[in-house]
């Protein structure tokens, strides 16, 4: 059967010496792969139609049994060029496309997470150098919610009284500890929320500004936290237990994606070749 879907590109590994192997997420279909076969062939009709983070318009033939489909046309219809011009940009972006690789399934109708992922891949050349990790930590809560797997934040009375600070949240039961009503809970694997945390995690999980990727960069939200970075630490922390627990993801893919946007690399200018007389 021949699909034609628009899709966009989360991997490209080489396969053989002249085909590459494409990892796409697309609205109807969810995550599906592709082989293209003599995609590295100088003539290949493939050159220049797709690449990672490109939107693209997709031909291809499904196969029920192996998974791996055969593409049939492909031509690009968003190339996401300023992506290319801006390594922190694009050190987000494979991290995005990488969770969103592993957390969604084939065959199944991923039209939500489609249009967000697209949105963040968009919005990431726009948004200033230090504010990359909100909408990392905006994706992550946001993809969250949309697989079922939202932490519920509600508070107990007993447990939770407004005076404390400190919060314990529950990991395998993704809710805070409450003792007054489970005191067999005490083995659960728990890690401490500030309270102010949580009150991010609500506004992040209640709003996703609305409109075009630069609305997302200018929102309220992201100026708002710009100016807590101890608390977004703390959030970030919790969102990569909370994500590596639930979704079953290495914890080292993130931890670098991080690290890297955190590095400041002295500017130098690559020495210009000189032609010697
Ligand atoms: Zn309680």
């Amino acid at each position: 059967m021949i699909i034609h879907t628009e899709a966009t590109a989360l991997q490209i590994r080489p396969w053989s010496k002249t085909s590459h192997m494409v990892t796409w997420l697309t609205p109807d279909y969810g995550r599906i792969v592709t082989s293209v076969k003599g995609a590295c062939r100088p003539k290949s009709a493939f050159l220049g139609q797709y690449d990672l983070f490109y939107t693209c318009d997709l031909l291809f033939y499904r196969r029920e049994r192996d998974g791996i489909h055969s593409i049939r046309e492909c031509s690009p219809s968003a190339l996401r060029e300023p992506l290319r011009r801006c390594w922190r940009s694009a050190a987000a972006a494979a991290y995005l496309a990488d969770l969103t690789a592993r957390v969604t399934v084939s065959h199944q109708e991923s039209a939500a997470v489609y249009t967000l992922l697209n949105r963040m891949l968009d919005a990431l050349p726009l948004t200033p150098r230090q504010d990359l990790k909100v909408l990392i930590l905006l994706y992550e809560v946001q993809l969250l919610s949309m697989l079922g797997l939202k932490p519920n934040l509600t508070l107990c009375p007993y447990c939770h009284k407004p005076d404390r600070q400190w919060l314990r949240f529950s990991l395998p039961s993704g809710r805070f500890a409450c003792p007054h009503l489970n005191p067999d809970s005490n083995g659960d694997t728990t890690i401490s929320m500030q309270r102010d945390v949580r009150e991010i995690l609500l506004d992040m999980l209640e709003t996703l500004p609305d409109g075009s990727a630069a609305d997302m960069v200018t929102s309220p939200e992201i100026k708002k936290n710009r100016a807590n970075p101890h608390l977004l630490l703390g959030l970030s922390r919790f969102l990569g237990m909370f994500i590596t627990f639930h979704l079953e993801v290495p914890s080292a893919v993130r931890r670098v994606a991080f690290e890297l946007l955190d590095k400041n690399p002295a500017r130098k200018t690559a020495p210009l070749e000189t032609s010697s007389p």
